[in-house]
């Protein structure tokens, strides 16, 4: 039987740092499994920096302080200090690693500003750093000769008595399923932006497998409520132009010309953070004063050589999805979702409830966003915790012996897959695809109401009966994507229900969590994370405390 004592399922950022780190830890056996080649996984689509705190300037309170206040108070303070601490020594280590940061004139680390924090602090490389990241990550991982299973895909953890003692896993290549016997997991599985289809500014892998293997083997999942609205992302496919746009000094123009974040953020501007941008987009649409259902980004007054300096990506995707220059003309865009703050829950040593079982990343609430992450803080979550979760579980494994478990994992599995290539009749699973992003979009989006919520979870409820039907076209063994879908699918109406069931809970509204029945921030009875167990029904709703340090609750002005 494929044995290691830590397996990490995920080769993004997260999953690569845990590995890297992993192998620097003497007589620890550690192997990567990813669905996607590693160089696929979506990290590579971040584009405008990590947050340090690197110059003289700054200080790493400061940087925990804009977090927790962007957290709209119920990020974990503890897990939020740690991060931030840290922060600076994990760039310093990307660029020994090799990262090739953009420079100022002093040969120092350049740096530009990001929403939400009280100075510059978003080290880059030019507006393709989640690309450059993961080049690095890579590098490490193969200088170190860490095996990696490749476009293999997990479809159960196998979890007894409380421990997790390894997974199912399929060959897409090659087809048929696989047991890995592993002292140690770790879920480095990314986000669910796909839940959004066609709203998003998430990859086609982004389907939160992760979140679901977890969740249907006990652990909770943490906060699912949160969904973070990204503000500047094309209409037509919800491809997203940088934060460093207006990190550079880009404005957002109504239909009048007005730089309208004047009237909702009037220190910050443009640099408000996500939510409070998202929503000031969509209330100037919706009060007629938007084009065709955006606001303007306007970059012109940057200059070629700046753009083409800082911001090169953005001409490109510009000039390929719209036709458009930004050097001279300002582009549409509208909020579009973006990321998931909530996740598997683990505390800040990046331990879930299951023994033996680990996240981190964007798969993962440990939580440094809370309610709303700040942009260029989710690289530095992904390699920050992705360490401390290597770090744990060798010690986790230094101390156990392999675990033995039942022999009918495999084929229990192996029964549950063939029962989706026996389906026939039914809808495809493209329709039900596409149905879920629509209600999600319309039921779960920047503003709620409490009917639209309703609607949307009893849509989802309505299609996770209908994709049991759903037709697999392709029959065969080998990189059968069609069947893949269809569990991808299944694992994000899942998750998609539990985002309803805590949005309809949680009777306040909270950084991106916008209720218009409830329109404040309600501490009294709201400041706790919400917790999704798998229950014999459904999911069961349950809620645990916010670790508070040194920021108590305040108002949130920007
Ligand atoms: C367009 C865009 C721009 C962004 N820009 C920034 C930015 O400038 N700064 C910032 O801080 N953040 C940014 N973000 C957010 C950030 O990129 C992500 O949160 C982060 O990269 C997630 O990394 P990860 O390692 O957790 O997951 P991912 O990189 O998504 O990796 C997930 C891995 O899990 C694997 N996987 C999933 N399910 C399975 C399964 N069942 N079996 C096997 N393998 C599986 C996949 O193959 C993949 O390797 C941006 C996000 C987007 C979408």
């Amino acid at each position: 039987m494929l044995q290691h004592d830590i397996l990490v399922i995920g080769a993004g950022l997260a999953g690569m740092r845990a590995a890297v780190r992993a192998a620097e830890i003497p007589k620890i056996n550690v192997a990567v499994l990813s669905k996607v080649h590693p160089l696929r996984s979506h990290s590579g689509a971040a584009e405008g920096g990590i947050n340090a705190a690197l110059t003289p300037e700054d200080r790493w309170e400061d940087h925990a302080f804009d977090t927790v206040k962007g957290s709209d108070y119920i990020g974990d303070q503890d897990a939020i200090e740690f991060m931030c601490e840290e922060a600076p020594a994990e760039v310093y280590w990307l660029e020994h690693a090799g990262t090739l940061f953009n420079r100022d004139k002093a040969g120092d680390l350049d740096i530009r500003a990001f929403g939400g924090a009280v100075r510059p602090r978003t080290a880059f490389v030019h507006d393709i750093t989640g690309h450059a990241l993961l080049n690095t990550l890579y590098e490490q991982l193969t200088a170190r000769g860490i095996s990696v299973y490749e476009e293999w895909f997990v479809t159960r953890l196998i979890v007894e008595d409380g421990v997790c003692k390894g997974v199912v896993a399929w060959d897409v290549i090659n087809g048929g399923l696989n047991v890995i016997q592993a002292k140690t997991v770790i879920m480095a599985t990314g986000g669910n932006g796909r839940i959004y289809h066609g709203r998003t500014t998430n990859a086609w892998s982004c389907t939160g497998d992760g979140m679901s293997l977890a969740y249907q083997a006990g652990a909770p999942l943490g906060d699912m409520e949160f969904v973070q609205f990204h503000p500047t992302t094309l209409k037509s496919n919800g491809v997203l132009l940088t934060e460093a746009n207006r990190g550079e000094g880009g404005y957002l123009r109504n239909a009048l010309g007005e730089r309208f974040m004047a009237n909702y953020a009037p220190e910050k501007m443009e640099l408000g953070p996500h939510d409070l941008v998202s929503r000031a987009e969509t209330i100037e649409v919706l009060e007629g004063r938007g084009i065709d259902g955006c606001v303007l980004l306007d970059i012109t007054h940057l200059g070629e050589a700046k753009i083409m300096h800082k911001l090169p990506s953005t001409r490109e995707l510009c000039e390929a999805f719209l036709g458009i220059d930004p050097v001279h003309e300002p582009v549409p865009v509208r909020p579009g979702q973006h990321y998931t703050m909530g996740g598997i829950r683990t505390n800040r040593y990046a331990e879930t409830e299951i023994h033996g079982l680990y996240a981190a990343g964007e798969c993962a609430c440990v939580s440094v966003h809370g309610a709303n992450r700040l942009g260029a803080n989710s690289l530095l979550d992904t390699l920050i915790f992705g360490r401390v979760a290597a770090e744990r579980a060798a010690e986790y494994a230094r101390s156990t012996a392999y675990q033995t478990f039942s022999d009918s994992w495999l084929t229990s599995e192996e029964e549950r897959i063939k029962g989706y290539v026996g389906r026939t009749g039914g809808q495809k699973l493209a329709t039900i695809r596409n149905e879920q992003g629509i209600a999600m979009a319309e039921g779960m989006g920047v503003f709620r109401t409490p009917e639209r919520m309703q609607r949307a979870l009893e849509k989802i409820k309505e299609l996770q009966e209908r994709v049991q039907q759903a037709p697999i076209d392709d029959k065969g063994a080998i990189f059968n994507t069609d069947l893949l879908g269809a569990v991808e699918l299944e694992n994000m109406l899942e998750q998609a229900e539990i985002i309803c069931l805590g949005a309809i809970a949680r009777k306040e509204s909270r950084g991106a969590h916008s209720r218009l029945d409830f329109d404040k921030r309600d501490d009294e009875n709201w400041m706790k994370h919400t917790l999704a167990y798998l229950g014999e029904g459904g999911p069961r709703l349950a809620y645990g405390p916010v670790t508070v340090t040194h920021y108590q609750p305040e108002e949130r002005k920007y």
